[in-house]
Formats: C-alpha cells, structure tokens, sequence
C-alpha cells in the first residue's frame, strides 16, 4: 500500500489518478468513497470542512479494502488523515493484511494552491471551507507525517508546487527507488 499525503489542493486526486493508471493500481480516494456512502449530518461536515469522525472512517475505509481483489498494490488518497486513522492501518500492516511501503507528501503551500481550488466546481471548494481544511490538515494530519516516520513509515517529500507532469515524474522517480 502506498499513501498520498497533502492539503486540500496539493493535487493527491490527480497525481492518484496518474500513478493508478501507469501502475495499474487500485486506487482508494477517501473524498469520492465519502462523497458516495454519507449524507445528512455527515455530509454537511465534510461540505463544512471539517473532518469525519475517525471510527466512521475506519469502518468505511474497512469494507472498502475487503471489497478489493487480492491482485494488486493499493494506492490511498486521504486517509490516514489523523493518527487514530493511521494506529488503525498500521496495526492491520502488522496483522500482514498488506504492506505498507511508502507515504508521499506533497509539499505545497497554502497560498500557492487557493487558486487552484477556487477554480473547482466542488461545493467545499467555497473560501470558507477551504480555510477549515487547511487548519484541519495542520491540526489533526500534519503531526500525522512525523508519527508515521517515528513509526517505521517512510515519508517521502514530493514539492507539489509544479505541474501535474512534473510531480508526476519525480513521485515515479521515487517510487522506484
Ligand atoms: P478530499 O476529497 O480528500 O479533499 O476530502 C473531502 C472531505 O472528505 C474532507 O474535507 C473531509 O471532510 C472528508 N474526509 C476525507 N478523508 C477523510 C479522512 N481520512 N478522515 C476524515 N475525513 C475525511
């Protein structure tokens, strides 16, 4: 299992989309699982920005994994988000359900990837919501990064502040290495 890492906006979805596609990996993107398993309450959060309650995401996430055949490496975008998330995976790690092999974080700055969320058509994709999520990712996913690394998980530091094709080559780069 190989895991993407990054602000709202760093670009986990399309370089998600890239790597699943050269790699022929199955890929697991926590914000399009939720778009389909959550409404009401739920679904109001995540339009808020503001992050999922950690068991609800380890159940999903759980039967999600089940589902898949057993044929192939699993690429994960946005989750684990915080470290409940990541006990969780590691622990199945341990259990030999799968193995995890490396974490890359795309390293962008706030100011840098705004832009380019403003000019989605997503419904959080809104100023406020946006702001919720950036606090959100350095409050609960940040500490998340030196968490793994203490635990064994190498986390490789991918700058994301490129185009879609640059990051794309340098994560290729990496993942061979
Ligand atoms: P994303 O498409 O990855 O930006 O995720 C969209 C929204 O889904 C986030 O703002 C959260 O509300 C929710 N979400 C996605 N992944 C997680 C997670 N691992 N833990 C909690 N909430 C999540």
């Amino acid at each position: 299992m190989i895991l993407l890492m990054g602000i709202a906006g760093s670009g986990k979805g399309t370089q998600g989309k890239m790597l699943a596609d050269q790699h022929n990996f199955h890929l697991i993107s926590m914000g399009e699982v939720l778009r389909m398993y959550v409404t009401g309450k739920q679904r109001e959060r995540m339009l808020a920005g503001e992050l999922l309650d950690n068991q609800e995401i380890i159940g999903i996430v759980n039967q999600v994994i089940t589902s898949l055949p057993d044929d192939g490496e699993v690429l994960m975008d946005g989750f684990p988000r915080t470290i409940p998330q990541a006990e969780w995976l590691l622990g199945q790690a341990k259990a030999g359900r799968f193995n995890l092999d490396k974490a890359f974080h795309l390293v962008a700055l706030r100011q840098a990837v705004k832009e380019r969320l403003l000019g989605r058509a997503r419904v959080d994709d809104k100023e406020v919501a946006i702001e919720k999520r950036f606090d959100e990712y350095e409050r609960s996913t940040a500490p998340l990064l030196q968490w793994l690394k203490n635990n064994g998980v190498e986390v490789i530091d991918i700058n994301a502040e490129r185009t879609p094709e640059e990051v794309n080559a340098d994560i290729i780069k990496r993942l061979e290495t």
